[in-house]
């Protein structure tokens, strides 16, 4: 099956036919991956499905509040079998990270994703490029299944929905979006609280990370660039962690002149992890691709190896030749 489309029916089909289901998310795990998952532990319970959910990752405290958070387990050797493994917002395999020995452990596979660039690594792929979150898709699976919206799954869907659009900002926002999102209000989604905590309190770590960050911010490319920096040593000197940079190469977007923006940062382990974006007509996800990343058009990223000025030099030299020919 090799089509890029919804295919609520095809997934629905799947889930009826399993018992055990491993649901599982992306690496460095985002509000729409985890808010995915946990919706569809909340389903499929509802359906009398056993449930395990996967991420090779920590879910970020910002996202504790999820129903289920705490559920999350990382991959292992010995996990399975399963009957089901069903992956969510995963644009490849490589972003299955050590949860893709789920892919030959489990008797079926399925995915739910959203990103153009998604090759339909599993048995059945329902991948909607154009879908602004991967849990508008969610929602009308839930129609196909007969299960109903809670306050619990609303709390979900609207995490996943309103932090990849960033909280309804985006050019992917339509209105089937705002059908969603009529829908979950009248399941008395608790808007001002999530909201706030989406969006608004940041953690000291966090804050302290955005000083280094915008220390850091210069511009190439005839201004129309701006890039940011984080040394491992700026995270060690703020007490914060991967997930705390998270958002902040928006502020080299929104500066004014500015049409492409990339962060880059030393990670953990020792790797650069890039943040690209793009405002339109400029696209990112063909600059991502050439250095085996990915993503979408106009939020994109990229993991590379090397000294930090070199991997930045690198990439940024793609992205000035565009910003350069499209003057
Ligand atoms: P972010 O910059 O927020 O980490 O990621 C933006 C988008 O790019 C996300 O949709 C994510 O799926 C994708 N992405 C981020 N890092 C990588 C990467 O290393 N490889 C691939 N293939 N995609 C990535
Ligand atoms: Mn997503």
């Amino acid at each position: 099956m090799t089509e890029m489309k919804r295919n609520p029916e095809l997934i629905a089909e799947m889930i009826r036919e399993a018992q055990t289901i491993a649901v599982v998310s992306h690496i460095n795990p985002d509000g729409d991956t985890l808010g995915s998952a946990a919706a569809m532990r909340l389903i499929l319970t509802a359906l009398g499905k056993e449930v395990t959910l996967f991420c090779d990752g920590e879910v970020p405290d910002q996202l504790t509040f999820l129903p289920g958070a705490d559920l999350f387990r990382f991959p292992t050797e010995n996990d399975g079998p399963f009957d089901l493994m069903l992956a969510v917002d995963v644009s490849d395999v490589s972003r299955l990270g050590s949860a893709a020995v789920l892919l030959n452990r489990c008797k079926h596979t399925a995915q739910m994703d959203h990103h153009p660039t998604n090759p339909l690594y599993a048995e059945v792929n329902s991948v909607d490029g154009n879908a602004p979150a991967n849990c508008i898709q969610i929602r009308e699976l839930m129609d196909v299944l007969g299960v109903p919206v809670t306050k619990d799954i609303a709390t979900c869907l609207y995490t996943g929905i309103s932090t990849d659009t960033g909280n309804f900002a985006f050019s992917s926002t339509n209105a089937e979006t705002f059908r969603i999102m009529s829908d979950l209000m009248e399941h008395g989604l608790p808007l001002e609280r999530l909201n706030r905590i989406l969006f608004r309190v940041k953690s000291r770590e966090q804050t302290k990370l955005l000083g280094k960050a915008l220390g850091s911010l210069r511009f190439r490319g005839n201004g129309k660039i701006a890039v940011i920096t984080l040394t491992k040593k700026d995270f060690d000197d703020c007490g914060a962690t991967g997930q705390h940079a998270d958002t902040i190469v928006n502020y080299g977007l929104d500066t004014k002149g500015t049409v492409m923006a990339l962060m880059a940062r030393e990670s953990a382990n020792g790797q650069i992890k890039f943040s690209l974006r793009a405002r339109d007509p400029y696209t990112v996800s063909d600059i991502a691709a050439r250095f085996g990343g990915g993503g979408h058009t106009q939020a994109a990223g990229i993991t590379m190896t090397g000294p930090l000025d070199e991997c930045v030099e690198t990439v940024l030299r793609e992205m000035e030749k565009k910003a350069v020919s499209e003057e």
